[in-house]
């Protein structure tokens, strides 16, 4: 079985990709397997190693916006893709608007080791 810290990094890791095209988005989130089911509505891909997000755990402790303790921000800037539903989009057709953003990210983590789980927010 997948666990969370795996499906954090099959809906948010991207690390190797610098430059998106406007096709990313639609073609990310039914790759990473986000639009079986339903699509999901948002979701952002983070183009960083995956060692300097592991590391936002270890950085500025905020609350997570479900008000549980366990979210950090990070410290610097990161590439980031906003992925978002258009509007009139309806399932099985996932259309996405893809926007590439360059934010200090906020993930909430768990576990031992301590590694993000969940993506909360961008700034
Ligand atoms: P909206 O901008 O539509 O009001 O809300 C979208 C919210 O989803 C924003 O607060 C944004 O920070 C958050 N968000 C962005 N990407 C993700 C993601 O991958 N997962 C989750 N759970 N929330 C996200």
């Amino acid at each position: 079985k997948e666990s969370r810290d795996e499906k954090f990094q099959r809906q948010h890791m991207d690390p190797n990709t610098s430059t998106v095209t406007s096709g990313y988005c639609n073609q990310m989130m039914k790759r990473r397997n986000m639009t079986v089911g339903r699509c999901k509505p948002v979701n952002t891909f983070i183009h960083e190693p995956l060692p300097d997000v592991q590391a936002v755990c270890f950085q500025g402790n905020v609350p997570c916006k479900n008000g549980q303790p366990n979210c950090y921000q990070s410290s610097s800037k990161m590439r980031i893709t906003d992925c978002r539903l258009k509007n009139g989009s309806k399932y099985p057709k996932c259309d996405y608007q893809t926007q590439q953003l360059q934010k200090s990210i906020i993930v909430a983590c768990e576990g031992n080791p301590y590694v993000p789980v969940h993506f909360d927010g961008s700034m």
